[in-house]
């Protein structure tokens, strides 16, 4: 559920109206709501009510500095994947004890920022990274506290550049190597090995392979306590999916999720830890766009708007589906028919939708492209000198831009010519 419904034929967030911002802030713009985010931290949190948890958000989905705050304020920690992440979320007002740092490539400069910044926990990915990590602490003359991400062997049943169990993918230690690889970690003096980390992909719409994976978690727990190692924190990652098409059969919820993390993992006496990013942020914002032209084909209508695959890569990235609203509600009874929606870029990969039912629309309105709240701003350039589009934040009768656009001399000024050119 979210926060972005039609008001006597208008689309609102909250309680503005998307005209009244649109005419503020100038179109394309990325438009969060405040309660959707917090409802749906709140929906991971009840979901591990009665368990030791802290819910880390994968920061990665939306690193605003304003969602960032308003999640921290929430009480939640962080999942990062940079010194770039890291940064921001210390610089929202998150501790480092409630930072989880994940990543198949931190760099030393990485590892020796988060170890002096404060760091909950590493999620190490392999051995060679385990050495360095070792090398650094100790050059600190500190202890790194870890869990080490496993590798499952299990198909996510998601897109494959989402999906990050199987033993193809770059991620973690294949689990059938986890012995050996905690008994070299134990064996570190700047290691702290504190328990297993697992994270299977993204935009997971069924239970099943998550109960494969945390059933093999539940296995190696008792395998690697057997053979002498203190695992006391479960990181189970994030990936929960979320309804892109309203349409759709509906993916599981974080209450049925949660109830399954119970059942499988909740007589192991661990705290835990889980990383949503995409159900956080996801139905949390739009893209707010307006229609350039309509455009007559050869045997097609195209609906040409002022956003593009820049701005929100998904469709062309992906083959992801965006549900395309009218911001004011079509008449009722009012015919629909086909349009691809397309942005100004010069590709064809530049298409949002294909032979999307509509109702009539004109140069001028504006449309809502829903479910861009994650992987949205975060992911869009500058590609043909578009200027990276504004955030808004709603918070019931509130908003206010998150961040501007740039001007074209901000753009332009960010290059340096040589003097001798
Ligand atoms: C991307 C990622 C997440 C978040 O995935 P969502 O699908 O956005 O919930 C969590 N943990 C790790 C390690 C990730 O890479």
């Amino acid at each position: 559920m979210d926060y972005f419904l039609y008001q006597i034929g208008i689309l609102h967030a909250e309680d503005v109206a998307i005209p009244e911002i649109a005419a503020q802030v100038g179109t394309p713009f990325y438009l969060y709501s405040a309660a959707t985010l917090r409802r749906h931290f709140r929906l991971f949190d009840e979901a591990l009510e009665g368990m030791d948890h802290l819910v880390c958000y994968a920061m990665k989905a939306n690193s605003n500095q304003a969602v960032l705050k308003l999640m921290a304020d929430m009480g939640a920690g962080m999942d990062v994947v940079s010194g770039g992440e890291y940064a921001r979320a210390k610089a929202a007002g998150v501790p480092g004890e409630r930072i989880v740092f994940s990543g198949v490539g931190k760099t030393r400069q990485e590892m020796h920022m988060a170890l002096s910044g404060g760091i909950r926990q590493f999620n190490v990915e392999s051995e060679p990274e385990m050495i360095a990590l070792n090398e650094v602490a100790l050059s600190l003359d500190m202890v790194a506290p870890i869990t080490i991400r496993v590798n499952p062997d299990v198909d996510a049943k998601t897109h494959a550049k989402i999906a990050t169990g199987k033993s193809e993918n770059k991620f973690g230690i294949p689990i059938s190597r986890a012995s050996t690889v905690y008994a070299q970690a134990a064996a570190m003096k700047g290691l702290d090995v504190i328990g297993i980390d697992v994270h299977i992909g993204s935009q997971l719409t069924q239970l099943e392979p998550y109960r494969a994976a945390y059933e093999k978690v539940a296995d190696l727990t008792k395998q690697l306590r057997a053979e002498g190692h203190n695992i006391r924190r479960l990181d189970l990652g994030g990936g929960l999916g979320i309804p892109y098409e309203r349409s759709n059969d509906a993916p599981p919820l974080p209450m049925e999720y949660g109830q399954m993390v119970k059942e499988v993992l909740g007589d192991l006496d661990c705290e835990i830890e889980i990383e949503p990013g995409r159900l956080i942020a996801g139905n949390a914002g739009i893209l707010v766009a307006e229609v350039i032209y309509v455009k007559q084909g050869e045997d097609r209508q195209f609906l040409i708007v002022d956003a593009a695959m820049n701005d929100l890569i998904r469709p062309a990235m992906y083959e992801a589906h965006h549900d395309i609203l009218p911001v004011v509600e079509a008449e009722a009874g009012m015919e629909q028919s086909p349009y691809d929606i397309v942005g100004p870029v010069c590709e064809s990969g530049d298409t949002f939708a294909k032979q999307r039912n509509l109702t009539p629309q004109q140069a001028g309105d504006l449309v809502a492209f829903r479910s861009a709240g994650a992987y949205g701003a975060v992911m869009a350039s500058e590609y043909n000198s578009r200027p990276m589009i504004p955030e808004v934040l709603v918070d019931g009768h509130q908003f206010a831009v998150i961040r501007p656009r740039p001007t074209l001399e901000d753009m332009i000024n960010r290059d340096t010519i040589p003097e001798w050119l």
